[in-house]
């Protein structure tokens, strides 16, 4: 059986990101259920839209996105629509339009070659009480178990190590995408509010060829109020008749700071797992990158966590504005006024 000082489960954007900046004495190995390289297997569903703290960090790594991994067009500001109050404004945003899965994958190319990566990999249960820690995943149908001191759950929104851990439940939302083929709409971004189906939002983006709608709506019911929401739109003239594809899956909103777990004993969480997500946008590319490079700075140290949950103080500070923005964002009659008073919105030429 393999021994190794970390195993990290999950190579998303935390995951990546941690392997490529831990320690280089650690003996580190990182599974995933995805294909590494080329477009089959699974895809992680995102708007793929890199917010401006997501730009500084890979400033700050010195990392140049390149172009194949960039979408087409780049839109300056999202269309916001509450649909209830028949209300739009448009707001200057300054995010860059990706393809998620070709980010991940480029990420996962940074990732030095002493880390040993299995793809295509799915872990299938930790036992922290044995002594060694062991993990078992199944690859190709055939069953591996290897040993660890550490483990690193990196594994997104519906994290199995999370669930192994005495951590506190975190919200949820289900958000369900699907891409049409872009005819007959302008190229833009939409952000659409309709409290009667969800209290969080639906959107519109638009890379290369495709348009993509998605909503985060209540776990209850999520399916009927998808379809209720894209009627309403297509109500609205945006052509979403004939999907191309649907994708789903769970994402993490924290609506109190207590629902961030950053782990216990041998494991840390990084990312979504540990829920840094901003609950306002559910923007969390910026949140994945900036704990795991504040998890691997604190495997220097002789009790990680104890280091992790110091360093991550001011990120959860930055979690508790969002939570304070979602309330202005998500009460509706708050944001009737801010959309009535026009601050900050952009008056398109007609
Ligand atoms: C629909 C949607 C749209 C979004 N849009 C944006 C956006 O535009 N901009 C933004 O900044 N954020 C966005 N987010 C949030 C963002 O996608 C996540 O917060 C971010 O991906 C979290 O990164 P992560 O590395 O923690 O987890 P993930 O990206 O979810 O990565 C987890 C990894 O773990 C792997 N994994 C999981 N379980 C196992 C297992 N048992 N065995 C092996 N591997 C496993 C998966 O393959 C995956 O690669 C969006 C989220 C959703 C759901």
């Amino acid at each position: 059986m393999n021994h190794y000082n970390v195993v990290v489960i999950g190579a998303g954007v935390a995951g990546s990101i941690f392997a490529s900046y831990a320690p280089s004495h650690l003996s580190i190995c990182v599974i995933d259920k995805k294909h590494h390289h080329g477009n089959d297997g699974f895809h992680k569903p995102c708007g793929g839209l890199l917010s401006p703290d997501a730009q500084k960090t890979l400033s700050k790594l010195k990392l140049s996105v390149p172009l194949e991994v960039c979408a087409s067009p780049q839109m300056f500001s999202v269309k916001t629509v509450d649909l209830n109050n028949n209300l739009k404004q448009v707001y200057q945003r300054h995010y860059i339009n990706i393809h998620r899965h070709r980010f991940d994958q480029w990420l996962i190319s940074k990732i030095p070659n002493h880390v040993n990566v299995i793809d295509q990999a799915i872990v299938k249960n930790i036992d922290f009480k044995s002594i060694p820690h062991t993990l078992t995943y199944e690859q190709s149908g055939q069953t591996h178990t290897l040993s660890f001191d550490m483990c690193v759950g990196a594994d997104g929104a519906n994290s199995l190590v999370r669930s192994k851990l005495n951590a506190p439940k975190i919200r949820q939302y289900m958000a369900i995408q699907e891409h049409f083929k872009l005819e007959d709409m302008d190229p833009h971004l939409g952000c659409f509010f309709d409290q009667r189906l969800t209290d969080s939002y639906g959107w519109i983006n638009v890379k290369n060829e495709r348009v993509e709608f998605g909503a985060a709506l209540p776990l209850q019911d999520s399916l009927k109020h998808y379809e209720a929401f894209k009627s309403q739109l297509i109500s609205s003239g945006y052509p979403l008749a004939s999907p191309i594809f649907k994708e789903a899956c769970l994402v993490n909103s924290p609506k109190q700071l207590n629902q961030i777990f950053c782990g216990e004993d041998a494991c840390l969480l990084i990312g979504e797992a540990a829920g840094w997500i901003s609950p306002s946008s559910l923007e969390g590319i910026s949140y994945a990158m900036d704990s795991a490079l504040m998890a691997a700075a604190s495997m220097h140290h002789q009790n990680p966590l104890k280091e992790y949950k110091k360093r991550s103080r001011k990120l959860k500070f930055k979690i508790f504005l969002k939570i304070l923005k979602s309330v202005v964002l998500y009460t509706p009659w708050i944001r009737i006024l801010v959309m009535k008073s026009g601050i900050e919105a952009i008056k398109e030429v007609k």
